[in-house]
Protein backbone atom coordinates (compact mmCIF):
# COMPACT_ATOMS: atom_id res chain seq x y z
CA UNK A 1 0.00 0.00 0.00
CA UNK A 2 1.44 3.43 -1.31
CA UNK A 3 0.35 4.47 2.74
CA UNK A 4 2.75 2.26 3.77
CA UNK A 5 5.35 4.38 2.28
CA UNK A 6 4.22 7.21 3.37
CA UNK A 7 3.82 6.54 6.53
CA UNK A 8 7.72 5.85 6.86
CA UNK A 9 8.72 8.87 4.65
CA UNK A 10 6.53 11.25 6.75
CA UNK A 11 8.03 9.69 10.23
CA UNK A 12 11.71 10.14 8.62
CA UNK A 13 10.90 13.58 7.42
CA UNK A 14 9.67 14.41 11.26
CA UNK A 15 12.56 12.82 13.18
CA UNK A 16 15.27 14.04 10.72
CA UNK A 17 14.13 17.75 11.73
CA UNK A 18 14.39 16.92 15.25
CA UNK A 19 16.86 14.21 15.74
CA UNK A 20 20.95 15.45 16.57
CA UNK A 21 23.28 12.56 16.01
CA UNK A 22 20.99 10.72 13.00
CA UNK A 23 19.94 13.25 11.51
CA UNK A 24 22.50 12.90 8.56
CA UNK A 25 21.37 9.14 8.01
CA UNK A 26 17.46 10.11 8.61
CA UNK A 27 17.63 12.45 5.68
CA UNK A 28 19.36 9.91 3.50
CA UNK A 29 16.62 7.49 4.81
CA UNK A 30 13.78 9.62 3.89
CA UNK A 31 15.43 10.24 0.43
CA UNK A 32 15.86 6.33 -0.11
CA UNK A 33 12.15 5.71 0.67
CA UNK A 34 11.01 8.28 -1.53
CA UNK A 35 12.83 6.45 -4.67
CA UNK A 36 11.30 2.85 -2.78
CA UNK A 37 7.75 4.51 -3.31
CA UNK A 38 8.68 5.45 -6.63
CA UNK A 39 10.23 1.59 -7.64
CA UNK A 40 6.68 0.25 -5.93
CA UNK A 41 4.11 2.60 -7.39
CA UNK A 42 5.98 2.04 -10.97
CA UNK A 43 5.62 -1.62 -10.44
CA UNK A 44 1.96 -1.16 -9.00
CA UNK A 45 0.57 0.80 -11.91
CA UNK A 46 2.72 -0.84 -14.67
CA UNK A 47 -0.76 -2.26 -17.05
CA UNK A 48 -1.09 -5.77 -18.08
CA UNK A 49 1.94 -6.63 -15.60
CA UNK A 50 2.15 -8.35 -12.35
CA UNK A 51 5.29 -9.91 -10.90
CA UNK A 52 5.58 -13.59 -11.11
CA UNK A 53 8.32 -14.17 -7.87
CA UNK A 54 10.55 -15.59 -10.75
CA UNK A 55 13.05 -12.54 -10.48
CA UNK A 56 15.13 -13.21 -13.53
CA UNK A 57 11.29 -13.14 -15.03
CA UNK A 58 11.01 -9.56 -13.74
CA UNK A 59 13.71 -7.99 -13.95
CA UNK A 60 13.27 -6.29 -17.36
CA UNK A 61 10.18 -4.48 -16.11
CA UNK A 62 12.09 -4.06 -12.65
CA UNK A 63 14.96 -2.86 -14.44
CA UNK A 64 13.05 0.04 -15.89
CA UNK A 65 11.90 1.06 -12.42
CA UNK A 66 15.11 1.54 -10.61
CA UNK A 67 16.86 4.68 -12.07
CA UNK A 68 14.71 7.18 -9.39
CA UNK A 69 16.73 5.05 -7.03
CA UNK A 70 20.14 5.71 -8.80
CA UNK A 71 19.75 8.94 -9.13
CA UNK A 72 18.33 9.38 -4.97
CA UNK A 73 21.48 7.67 -4.05
CA UNK A 74 23.24 9.59 -6.60
CA UNK A 75 22.49 13.12 -5.39
CA UNK A 76 22.08 12.59 -1.71
CA UNK A 77 24.08 9.77 -0.77
CA UNK A 78 27.63 9.69 0.86
CA UNK A 79 30.57 9.61 -1.26
CA UNK A 80 31.49 5.74 -2.30
CA UNK A 81 27.51 4.89 -2.70
CA UNK A 82 26.62 8.03 -4.62
CA UNK A 83 29.61 7.38 -7.26
CA UNK A 84 28.59 3.98 -7.77
CA UNK A 85 25.32 5.10 -8.20
CA UNK A 86 25.88 6.95 -10.52
CA UNK A 87 28.20 3.81 -12.28
CA UNK A 88 24.79 1.67 -12.67
CA UNK A 89 23.08 4.91 -14.33
CA UNK A 90 25.05 4.41 -16.70
CA UNK A 91 25.67 1.15 -16.91
CA UNK A 92 23.40 -1.77 -18.98
CA UNK A 93 20.62 -4.11 -17.84
CA UNK A 94 22.99 -7.10 -17.55
CA UNK A 95 25.35 -5.72 -14.88
CA UNK A 96 22.26 -4.47 -13.21
CA UNK A 97 19.92 -7.97 -13.61
CA UNK A 98 23.56 -9.50 -12.20
CA UNK A 99 23.61 -7.75 -9.01
CA UNK A 100 20.10 -8.74 -8.39
CA UNK A 101 20.44 -11.75 -9.33
CA UNK A 102 23.31 -12.23 -6.59
CA UNK A 103 21.59 -10.90 -4.00
CA UNK A 104 18.49 -13.25 -4.55
CA UNK A 105 20.20 -16.25 -4.18
CA UNK A 106 22.60 -15.25 -0.76
CA UNK A 107 21.40 -12.22 0.15
CA UNK A 108 23.89 -9.98 2.19
CA UNK A 109 23.14 -6.53 4.18
CA UNK A 110 26.00 -5.21 2.65
CA UNK A 111 24.78 -5.02 -0.90
CA UNK A 112 22.92 -2.14 -0.19
CA UNK A 113 21.62 -1.29 -4.12
CA UNK A 114 19.85 -4.79 -4.45
CA UNK A 115 18.50 -4.59 -1.16
CA UNK A 116 17.16 -1.69 -1.32
CA UNK A 117 15.88 -2.15 -5.17
CA UNK A 118 14.06 -5.66 -3.81
CA UNK A 119 12.01 -4.15 -1.08
CA UNK A 120 9.47 -2.71 -2.66
CA UNK A 121 9.11 -5.46 -5.13
CA UNK A 122 9.49 -7.80 -2.45
CA UNK A 123 6.36 -5.98 -0.92
CA UNK A 124 4.24 -5.02 -4.32
CA UNK A 125 4.92 -9.05 -4.64
CA UNK A 126 3.17 -9.88 -1.59
CA UNK A 127 0.70 -7.74 -1.90
CA UNK A 128 0.10 -8.96 -5.52
CA UNK A 129 -0.52 -12.08 -4.09
CA UNK A 130 2.66 -14.01 -5.18
CA UNK A 131 5.50 -15.69 -3.83
CA UNK A 132 9.66 -15.23 -4.25
CA UNK A 133 10.19 -18.47 -6.46
CA UNK A 134 13.16 -20.23 -7.77
CA UNK A 135 15.59 -19.50 -5.13
CA UNK A 136 16.82 -21.41 -1.70
CA UNK A 137 15.36 -19.78 1.26
CA UNK A 138 16.51 -20.39 4.87
CA UNK A 139 13.11 -21.84 6.62
CA UNK A 140 12.35 -21.52 11.01
CA UNK A 141 10.41 -19.18 13.28
CA UNK A 142 13.73 -16.48 13.09
CA UNK A 143 13.24 -16.27 9.42
CA UNK A 144 10.39 -13.81 7.22
CA UNK A 145 7.28 -16.39 6.46
CA UNK A 146 7.29 -14.98 3.06
CA UNK A 147 11.06 -14.54 1.68
CA UNK A 148 13.06 -16.33 4.67
CA UNK A 149 15.01 -12.59 5.22
CA UNK A 150 16.76 -12.15 8.49
CA UNK A 151 14.75 -9.95 11.12
CA UNK A 152 15.72 -6.06 11.11
CA UNK A 153 14.02 -4.67 14.36
CA UNK A 154 11.21 -6.20 16.22
CA UNK A 155 8.25 -4.78 17.87
CA UNK A 156 5.41 -4.51 20.35
CA UNK A 157 2.17 -3.50 19.81
CA UNK A 158 -1.49 -4.04 21.66
CA UNK A 159 -3.11 -6.16 19.14
CA UNK A 160 -6.21 -7.13 21.54
CA UNK A 161 -7.50 -4.76 24.33
CA UNK A 162 -7.26 -8.19 26.39
CA UNK A 163 -3.28 -8.37 26.03
CA UNK A 164 -1.87 -7.04 28.84
CA UNK A 165 1.40 -5.76 27.69
CA UNK A 166 1.63 -6.17 23.98
CA UNK A 167 2.63 -8.68 21.58
CA UNK A 168 6.19 -8.78 19.73
CA UNK A 169 6.62 -8.72 15.82
CA UNK A 170 9.59 -9.38 14.17
CA UNK A 171 9.50 -6.83 10.27
CA UNK A 172 11.72 -8.43 7.63
CA UNK A 173 15.15 -7.14 6.09
CA UNK A 174 14.39 -8.23 2.77
CA UNK A 175 11.10 -7.48 2.24
CA UNK A 176 10.14 -5.61 5.16
CA UNK A 177 6.74 -7.47 5.88
CA UNK A 178 6.45 -8.62 9.67
CA UNK A 179 5.63 -11.66 11.41
CA UNK A 180 4.34 -12.53 14.97
CA UNK A 181 7.44 -13.70 17.48
CA UNK A 182 7.60 -14.73 20.81
CA UNK A 183 8.57 -12.18 23.32
CA UNK A 184 10.94 -13.58 24.80
CA UNK A 185 13.03 -15.42 22.53
CA UNK A 186 16.61 -13.97 21.15
CA UNK A 187 15.54 -13.45 16.87
CA UNK A 188 18.86 -14.99 16.27
CA UNK A 189 19.61 -18.31 18.18
CA UNK A 190 16.07 -19.20 19.39
CA UNK A 191 18.04 -18.83 23.16
CA UNK A 192 14.72 -18.44 26.18
CA UNK A 193 16.56 -18.37 28.84
CA UNK A 194 15.82 -14.70 30.49
CA UNK A 195 19.42 -14.71 32.37
CA UNK A 196 20.72 -14.84 28.90
CA UNK A 197 18.79 -12.18 27.22
CA UNK A 198 19.52 -8.44 27.94
CA UNK A 199 17.81 -5.31 27.13
CA UNK A 200 19.60 -1.98 27.34
CA UNK A 201 17.67 1.37 26.70
CA UNK A 202 18.69 5.10 27.14
CA UNK A 203 16.17 7.79 28.30
CA UNK A 204 16.83 9.58 25.24
CA UNK A 205 15.05 6.78 23.25
CA UNK A 206 12.80 5.54 25.35
CA UNK A 207 10.17 3.33 23.51
CA UNK A 208 13.71 2.01 22.04
CA UNK A 209 15.91 -0.51 22.81
CA UNK A 210 18.46 -3.46 22.23
CA UNK A 211 17.47 -6.85 22.37
CA UNK A 212 21.15 -8.56 23.18
CA UNK A 213 21.53 -12.14 23.64
CA UNK A 214 24.52 -13.91 25.78
CA UNK A 215 24.69 -16.97 24.68
CA UNK A 216 24.60 -16.22 20.63
CA UNK A 217 26.65 -12.53 21.23
CA UNK A 218 23.93 -10.64 18.37
CA UNK A 219 21.30 -8.56 19.01
CA UNK A 220 18.59 -6.46 17.01
CA UNK A 221 16.92 -3.61 18.30
CA UNK A 222 13.09 -3.78 19.51
CA UNK A 223 10.38 -0.76 19.13
CA UNK A 224 7.73 -0.30 21.48
CA UNK A 225 4.59 1.05 19.74
CA UNK A 226 2.57 0.87 22.91
CA UNK A 227 4.60 3.63 24.79
CA UNK A 228 4.81 5.46 21.31
CA UNK A 229 1.75 4.94 18.81
CA UNK A 230 3.80 7.08 16.45
CA UNK A 231 6.63 5.33 15.42
CA UNK A 232 7.89 3.68 12.41
CA UNK A 233 10.11 0.80 13.79
CA UNK A 234 12.43 0.48 10.48
CA UNK A 235 12.63 4.43 10.75
CA UNK A 236 12.87 5.01 14.65
CA UNK A 237 15.53 1.91 14.66
CA UNK A 238 17.48 4.45 12.46
CA UNK A 239 16.84 7.46 14.59
CA UNK A 240 18.42 5.48 17.67
CA UNK A 241 22.09 4.28 16.20
CA UNK A 242 23.54 5.44 19.07
CA UNK A 243 22.15 2.55 20.63
CA UNK A 244 23.84 0.16 18.20
CA UNK A 245 27.75 1.91 19.55
CA UNK A 246 26.26 0.76 22.94
CA UNK A 247 25.96 -2.66 21.67
CA UNK A 248 29.29 -3.10 19.77
CA UNK A 249 30.64 -1.62 22.02
CA UNK A 250 29.69 -4.69 24.38
CA UNK A 251 30.45 -7.10 21.84
CA UNK A 252 27.18 -7.73 20.27
CA UNK A 253 26.95 -7.84 16.28
CA UNK A 254 24.11 -6.85 14.58
CA UNK A 255 21.60 -9.78 13.15
CA UNK A 256 21.69 -7.30 10.60
CA UNK A 257 22.10 -4.25 9.25
CA UNK A 258 19.75 -1.61 8.28
CA UNK A 259 19.77 -0.07 4.91
CA UNK A 260 22.04 2.98 6.13
CA UNK A 261 24.68 0.51 7.26
CA UNK A 262 23.94 1.08 10.77
ZN1 LIG B 1 10.70 -11.16 4.09
ZN1 LIG C 1 20.97 -15.70 20.59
Amino acid sequence: MAEWWDKQIQRADLLAARSNGSKELLTFYAHLLRAQKGIYQFLRSRKGWLPSGELERDVPVLGDALPVLFKAVGSHGPGPLAAEAKDLLESNREVMGEMLMRYWHSPSDVQFFAKACLQPYLRWLAESGARPFGRETSVGERYCPFCGGNPQVSFLQNKETTAESGNRDLICATCLLSWEFRRVVCANCGEERPAKLGYFHSPEFDHVRIEACDTCKYYLKGVDLTRMGLAAPIVDEIDAAPLDLWAREHGYTKIELNLVGV
